[in-house]
């Protein structure tokens, strides 16, 4: 039996990242980006106003001598030049004591480095008075303040969400490079398993992971289809292995321990699967298998849901991420303080259940009460795992632990 971190390390030796496709922007969302991308345009590609006011020439604005104390706010008048609304360029330039009438979002005349917020000034005809002294700068956007043009937008292996498809769009990306997402096939197995919408026999359950395993696979970004359920006999999982090739990843739940009807592992060896490791010293999940068939990376999860669902996180979706060639591999990771104490047999890393318990200011974390891995309910319960080391036995509340965050979402 071999340890997690050496397991895992196997796992992600195996995965390498798989080739780029270019998407359509809008169809960018949780793909991940196959290549460095620099900015097309400067963001924002030119220096704009960020308020309705008056573009002037911040020295302008500087109160006259003769405005003395105690006579009110200094006030300076100046000519106003034209309206200029969002989407026109002005022709013409600001000079002393001259200003231009400016929306948000209208390109800075030349000449003018600042903007007076409408609220600070008092519209006379053709003139302005403007009753606050601005500094160069106040209320501009300067041209590539955000993005310049050319420079690195976003990197590649990073996991496009909502802020980066807004950024990638402002700086007129209009296709993505992303990886191809990885084909991911699911098979439950048992005599015993039946689908949820089937009559259910005496002494049957229902199918569990085939559809919470499909639903993690769609989470972490791969192309998930379910192939149902294989019997506990050699020719029903061959017929289904045989509709495997095309995949990516293949994982099993289920058949993968030492029981008389455990068939996976030679099921799996008939079919041309070479094993890489089979058991790991982990709780939940000891008899995962790991194997390759090809560049196919081929994986046999516990049946205990709890076990299946926790050996997906572990093994699968840090090898679907490098398929992704994403920068970070696996659920995210951070440390949180036992809000209970936890006493655990040693020997084995150990991975409870467990739920965030508010408020801050320090993250807190409280196992489910009830850790047998046949409760699925503990993972209902709350979105962590709470890694205890193999060699502990007891940790006290109030001690740090390393957790993971089950759902892919550490913020
Ligand atoms: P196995 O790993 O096949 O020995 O199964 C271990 C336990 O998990 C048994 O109690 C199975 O009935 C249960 N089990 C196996 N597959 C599933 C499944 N797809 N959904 C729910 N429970 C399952
Ligand atoms: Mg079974």
């Amino acid at each position: 039996m071999i340890e997690y971190a050496e397991a895992l390390a196997m796992v992600l030796a195996a995965a390498k990242s798989l080739p780029a496709e270019t998407v359509p922007l809008a169809a960018a969302l949780g793909r991940t980006l196959a290549r460095d991308v620099k900015a097309r345009e400067a963001v924002p590609p030119f220096t704009k106003a960020t308020m309705d006011g008056y573009a002037v020439r911040a020295e302008d604005t500087r109160a006259p001598a003769a405005a003395a104390p105690g006579q009110g706010r200094a006030v300076v008048e100046l000519a106003v030049l034209e309206d200029l609304p969002a989407g026109r360029v002005s022709r013409r330039s600001v000079g002393a004591g001259q200003a231009v009438r400016i929306m948000t979002g209208a390109p800075l005349p030349r000449g003018a480095d600042a903007v007076v917020m409408v609220e600070d000034t008092e519209a006379a005809g053709r003139t302005v008075r403007v009753r606050r002294q601005v500094k160069p700068g106040d209320n501009i956007g300067l041209l590539g303040e955000d993005l310049g043009k050319g420079e690195l937008a976003l990197a590649k292996g990073t996991l496009i969400g909502p802020a980066e498809i807004g950024l990638l769009a402002a700086a007129g990306q209009a296709r993505v490079p992303v990886a191809r997402r990885p084909r991911l096939t699911v098979i439950a197995t048992g005599d015993e398993i039946v689908e949820p919408g089937e009559r259910r026999g005496r002494g049957r359950i229902r199918n569990a992971n085939g559809p919470a395993l499909t639903a993690m696979a769609l989470q972490a970004g791969a192309d998930a289809s379910y192939l149902g359920i294989a019997r506990d006999r050699d020719a029903s999982l061959a017929a289904r292995l045989a509709r495997t090739k095309g995949a990516d990843v293949v994982v099993l739940s289920g058949g993968v321990s030492v029981g008389d009807y455990d068939l996976v592992k030679g099921g799996l060896g008939s079919s041309g699967v070479r094993p890489v490791f089979w058991q790991v010293r982990i709780k939940p999940g000891k008899p995962v298998f790991f194997g390759r068939r090809g560049r196919q990376l081929v994986f046999g999860l516990p049946g205990n849901p709890t076990s299946s669902l926790v050996t997906f996180l572990l093994f699968v979706r840090p090898a679907l991420d490098r398929l992704l060639g994403r920068t970070a591999a696996g659920a995210p990771a951070g440390r949180a303080v036992l809000d209970e104490a936890v006493a655990v047999k040693p020997g084995r890393t150990q991975f409870l259940r467990g739920r965030l318990v508010g408020p801050g200011p320090v993250l807190k974390v409280a196992p489910y009460p009830d850790q047998r891995s046949g409760v699925l309910r503990s993972m209902v319960h709350g979105r962590v795992l709470i890694v205890v080391p193999a060699g502990a036995s007891r940790l006290e509340a109030g001690r740090e632990v390393e957790i993971l965050f089950a759902d892919g979402r550490s913020s």
